[in-house]
């Protein structure tokens, strides 16, 4: 079997973390530190808190900045249900804007959709695909609008030499399938002093000195045995990037010509660190998508859907009155078309070729 996802643990994983387990200081320690320098050199940001998942980081984010009832954010219908849920529980709303052929949110559409109620844009960096972020940026300014960036799939990723998450308030998740993980984990980037005290009084339940509260917060803390496992991986960060990004080059020059198969496309100027590898599969192919994944997984070659629907789609939202769906054609299309690829550093050469040769029999 081929999985579509496989973390890399190695030696010094177990040596970190076995080093926390035998110290006995299970949380608010050096780990914690060391992992935070360790996301702020890859964000490039004067801050970077850890925090127990990405939906928290996400949560923290949009509470730092104060967005609440009657506010509302911006965001792309082509994500993780989280992204919306944070904003939903902080009590604000969220106004969708379509995507483009990147998978991320259309800066072309951004500005018909500000309004006197939009206080942040979210965009999210899908697949591992940096957003237009200059584009989103040229959008909201001279406004006054807040970025906060879902990264959760885009550590490492940049847009020209800028990091995703540098461009505002920035949001990683460190998810067991994540390309750097901690198992459960997240964490939040920023520039701002402001933001980051807040968020670092937020994950502790808004403690600034002993028993001295500050603000209602929560407890969204990473425990140092998480922090262990994630100093070990952005270690790795360099090689599980490269490795990543020369999987999608085999899959590719492998899957190129295809009828009916659209490929991944990096934007100029953008890196993309290929967290998922995602196709497209057209009416012109000679499978519909279901079809071809049904036949990859009789194959034993694992693959992902993401997303099958846009993410307002749903009974729960759909009523809502802060959740404002709009057109979202693209993202509608991209959802009954897309299938992800195994493109994790584990892969072998003959495991790609499988995919590959599986792939082409299936439509070619
Ligand atoms: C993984 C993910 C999240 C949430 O992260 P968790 O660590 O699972 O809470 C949010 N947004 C996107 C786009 C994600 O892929």
């Amino acid at each position: 079997m081929i999985s579509i996802s496989d973390p890399l643990i190695g030696e010094q994983e177990e040596k970190l973390v076995l080093e926390v387990l035998r110290s006995g200081r299970l949380v608010k320690g050096p780990m914690n530190e060391q992992f935070e320098e360790a996301v702020g050199r890859v964000a490039d940001t004067r801050h970077a808190l850890a925090v127990s998942n990405g939906t928290s980081a996400l949560m923290a984010a949009v509470t730092s900045h104060g967005l609440g009832p009657g506010d509302e954010v911006i965001t792309s219908p082509f994500t993780f249900v989280a992204t919306l849920n944070a904003v939903l529980h902080a009590g604000a709303s969220v106004r969708f804007v379509d995507v483009g052929d990147d998978f991320n949110i259309d800066p072309a559409l951004l500005e018909a959709a500000l309004g006197p109620r939009t206080r942040a844009v979210l965009p999210v960096h899908l697949y591992g695909c940096p957003a237009a972020m200059e584009q989103v940026e040229a959008a909201v300014a001279g406004r006054d609008i807040v970025v906060i960036e879902d990264a959760a799939q885009a550590l490492g990723a940049r847009v020209g030499q800028r990091p995703a998450g540098s461009f505002g308030t920035g949001c990683f998740s460190f998810y067991a399938t994540k390309n750097v993980t901690t198992g459960e984990g997240g964490a939040v980037t920023t520039d701002d002093d402001e933001i980051a005290e807040t968020v670092r009084l937020l994950r502790d339940q808004g403690q600034r000195a002993w028993y001295g509260y500050g603000r209602p917060g929560f407890n969204l803390r990473m425990t140092e045995l998480q922090a262990a496992l994630g100093v070990a991986q952005l270690a790795r960060l360099a090689d599980i990037v490269e490795a990543r990004r020369r999987n999608a080059g085999l899959l590719n020059e492998g899957l190129r010509g295809i009828e009916g198969l659209l490929l991944p496309v990096e934007p100029p100027d953008r890196w993309h660190v290929y967290h998922q590898y995602t196709v497209r599969v057209t009416p012109d192919a000679r499978l519909t998508r279901d079809e071809l994944r049904s036949l990859l997984e009789a194959n034993e070659i694992g693959c992902g859907l993401y997303y099958p629907r846009p993410v307002f789609d749903y009974d729960c939202f759909r009523h809502d009155p802060r959740v404002i769906a709009g057109a979202a054609p693209i993202a509608t299309r991209l959802a009954s078309e897309v299938l992800s690829l195994p493109v994790h550093p584990k892969l072998s050469g003959s495991d790609l070729d499988r995919v590959i040769d599986t792939v082409r029999l299936a439509l070619a």
